[in-house]
């Protein structure tokens, strides 16, 4: 198989997915991060009624400029009576307008004179009201299906009384290492062992996406064993990830067995990190095999698993900005892959970028302090100076971006 360059990888992945997940309602607290599955409309006006913007007094422009008595005190969440022509009514930032009044005037803007208010401007109709509707009108859709749940889309609905949403059930996503050197942290480790890190890592990108981890204990390098979990995983998840195990060496079993229990549809990109990623299927279940080199397995699961898992989740979401920043370091030899790699930004605008040291893909530490992911495209020498287009990464993991 030859490489395939990124892009049209995700244009075959993207076309695998499956439609969305079922919808269920759930309390808008537990929907931060779950994707809408329908329109919400505004089924009343917000602000519900007329109020102030301020503390200060309800008047009617009419009667301005002039002195005029007290008549009632409104703080918030009273009710009004009707304005008496001639007067002013004490009003609170949040309580409703009274009947009649057309402008509310700061606190800060009257003299008070015993029980009297002595207004020397004038004011224009409607100053610091909020007026009924002005946010959001009933009847208009306020959010999208497809949208992943902010705290401030929460918040919206909560504003318009709404309790429960439908949100896509969430995916299930089995995350299976595999190695025979592999030990969970904190079991005791032989000095020819490491401690698997792709399993939490993994496991932690999934739970950002909002995807429910199933992380089974790391397998030896066993085709057979290998195989078999595959097929039970399948039986129970929307979509399976695997670590190691994808490459060329003979103890490398994943991608052969993902073919020899199902079939295989992708393997190799012409990525660096992050060539040997396999993907197919087993039993129907997709199967994402990442490479074991820690950085390669978080590279490919931003670069291809995040985007195929938020659109099989049903969302829409933009697609991650590319920034422009400038090379503080050279490449001397054009790549025959598209190289993404772990760069530090300076406070300038554009900003430089700095490798953060070693780049090979065993170096995790590269992915801890790299702000950005700078994008060398194959074929391409970079000089100190150019310009070059990076992925930030905050947006990198996130669930508001893709692809
Ligand atoms: P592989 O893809 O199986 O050839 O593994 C490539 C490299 O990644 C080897 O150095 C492995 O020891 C390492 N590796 C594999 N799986 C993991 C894991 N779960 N956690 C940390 N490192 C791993
Ligand atoms: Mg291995």
């Amino acid at each position: 198989m030859a490489l395939t360059p990124l892009n049209e990888a995700l244009e075959q992945l993207l076309a695998t997915v499956p439609p969305p997940p079922a919808a269920e309602l759930v309390p808008i607290s537990r929907c931060l991060n779950r994707v809408l599955a329908e329109d919400v409309f505004a089924s009343m006006d917000v602000p519900a009624f007329d109020n102030s913007a301020m503390d200060g007094y309800a008047v009617r422009i009419e009667d301005l400029p002039g002195e005029l008595p007290i008549s009632q005190r409104i703080p918030a969440g009273t009710p009004a009576a009707p304005l008496e022509p001639g007067t002013a009514a004490r009003i609170f930032t949040g309580a409703q307008i009274p009947l009649g009044a057309n402008a509310v005037i700061m606190q800060e803007d009257a003299l008070v004179s015993g029980d009297n208010i002595q207004i020397l401007g004038c004011l224009s109709r409607g100053a610091h009201i909020r007026p009924k509707g002005g946010d959001i009108p009933a009847g208009s859709r306020v959010m999208t299906s497809g949208r992943i749940l902010l705290p401030q889309d929460l918040g919206l609905v909560a504003s318009l009384g709404i309790a429960a949403l439908p949100v896509r059930k969430r995916l299930k996503v089995t995350v299976m290492t595999t190695g025979d050197e592999l030990v969970s942290p904190g079991s005791v480790r032989a000095d020819w062992q490491i401690f698997n890190s792709n399993a939490t890592q993994i496991a932690a990108q999934l739970s950002l996406l909002g995807v429910e981890p199933m992380v089974i204990d790391a397998l030896p390098d066993d085709p057979r064993l290998i195989g078999d979990a595959l097929e039970q995983a399948a039986a129970q998840s929307d979509c399976i990830v695997t670590s190691g195990g994808v490459s060329v060496g003979e103890e490398d079993h994943v991608r052969h067995q993902i073919e020899a229990r199902g079939s295989l549809k992708l393997w190799k990109l012409a990525i660096k990190p992050g060539k040997p990623l396999a993907f197919g299927e087993v039993r129907g279940c997709p199967v994402f095999g990442l490479p074991g080199n820690p950085v390669s397995s978080w590279a490919t699961f931003g670069l291809a698993v995040k985007p195929w898992l938020l659109k099989a989740q049903g969302a829409t979401v933009p697609s991650m900005r590319r920034v422009g920043v400038i090379a503080g370091f050279e490449v001397p030899r054009a790549g025959t892959r598209e190289e993404f790699l772990r760069v530090v930004l300076d406070d300038g605008r554009p900003a430089t970028a700095f490798k953060t040291g070693d780049q090979s893909s065993g170096v995790l530490t590269s992915t801890a302090i790299a702000d950005a992911l700078a994008i060398i495209p194959a074929g391409v020498t970079v000089a100190e100076g150019d310009c070059l287009d990076a992925i930030l990464v905050s947006e990198f993991l996130s669930a508001y971006a893709a692809g």
